[in-house]
């Protein structure tokens, strides 16, 4: 019978989060298995300049910073296994699997910090369009859109910072947002406001993306939230910038989640109902989502699961009783 390898700590998501969890439980000694993801680095894997990151003063780059926080981890041994996570099972204080495809890992705890992806609005012509003009991530691809006009949806912090990168780029921006307030803070609503080629236009809602002859993206229809009057304004890019959900598919009715989707923990913990399943940052969060607190959570979870693993592990018997029907399985 084959002897599968049982991991101390599996933690699922490279970004913020994962990266602080497999930092502090490679210094614990407890050589973290990571699967990053096959985009590791979340959602600063898509920022330019990072600048409400403590101890760097002048600002670091996204990526950058995601670099250093994995150099770092593994500076301590962490291992990193660079695909997605496909399927798991968790287990009520036993063995914890999780399968990338076909190869399935083993571990006594688990810590699930996959993060949030882009919202979609879900209108006529988005995904149609998708990499045509409309586009989730404007630092990805504002710099295809050089001399056009553009137009951005949303009005948080992330549809300003989007703006405000791509306007070096378009002829012209307009932030569409529905409402005539803007959830976005003062700072970063003052920033877009200064820049020339920024124009407002509120209270309106997106409603259709339409295509030119060459089946790239020519026009958005918007419609007047207060009036509900329609019309088309030309732009060669639309980007959505109106949130984030959490990605908490693979383990939809394994753990408890909110109507959002988000994983709930047993706050100030990081623990989920299944003892030896943590989950952490903005898989958990909606409402600080910020690389620093995700950090900051990312390490409650690797101290959460240490004591876990030092005070109530998986029993020998039953660790010894799921190895075995593991391998035998295999
Ligand atoms: P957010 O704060 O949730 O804002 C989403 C925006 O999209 C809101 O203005 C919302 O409108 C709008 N929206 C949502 N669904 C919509 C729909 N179906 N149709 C049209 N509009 C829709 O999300 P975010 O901007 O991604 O920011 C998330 C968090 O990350 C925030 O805490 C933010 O401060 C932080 N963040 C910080 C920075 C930075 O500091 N550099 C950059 C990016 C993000 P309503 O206002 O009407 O709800």
């Amino acid at each position: 019978m084959s002897e599968k390898r049982v991991d101390n700590i599996i933690i699922i998501g490279g970004a913020c989060a994962g990266y602080t969890a497999a930092l502090y439980t490679a210094r614990a000694n407890l050589e973290p298995l990571v699967i990053e993801g096959f985009a590791w680095g979340g959602q600063l894997q898509n920022t330019t300049h990072v600048e409400n990151y403590p101890g760097y003063p002048e600002g670091i780059m996204g990526p950058e910073m995601m670099q250093q926080f994995r150099d770092q981890a593994e500076r301590f041994g962490t291992r990193f296994i660079t695909d997605d996570a496909t399927r798991v099972e968790l287990s009520d204080g036993g063995i914890q699997r999780v399968w990338v495809g076909d190869d399935e890992y083993l571990a006594k705890a688990v810590i699930l910090a996959m993060g949030a992806e882009p919202k979609r609005l879900g209108l006529p012509g988005e995904m149609e369009l998708s990499g045509k003009g409309v586009s989730t991530c404007g630092v990805c691809d504002g710099a295809f859109f050089r001399g056009e006009k553009v137009i951005v949806i949303g009005g948080g912090d992330s549809a300003m910072e989007d703006s405000i990168f791509i306007s070096k780029y378009a002829s012209e921006l307009t932030i569409v947002h529905r409402r005539n307030e803007f959830r976005a803070s003062k700072i970063m609503l003052e920033r877009a406001q200064e820049i020339d080629n920024i124009n407002f236009k509120t209270p309106y809602l997106p409603e259709e993306f339409v295509a030119g002859e060459d089946g790239k993206l020519a026009r958005v229809r918007l419609r007047n939230a207060d009036t509900g009057e329609v019309e088309e304004i030309e732009a060669g890019g639309a980007f959505v910038a109106i949130g984030h959900t959490p990605q908490s598919a693979i383990v939809e009715g394994q753990v408890d989640t909110d109507e959002g989707g988000y994983v709930q923990v047993d706050e100030p913990s990081t623990r989920t109902r299944l003892a030896g399943v943590f989950a952490v940052g903005d898989l958990v969060d909606h409402t600080y989502r910020q690389a620093v607190t995700a950090a900051g959570s990312g390490t409650k979870g690797a101290l959460d699961a240490e004591w876990y693993l030092r005070d109530t592990p998986p029993s020998l018997d039953a660790v010894e009783a799921e190895r075995e029907a593991a391998g035998a399985a295999s």
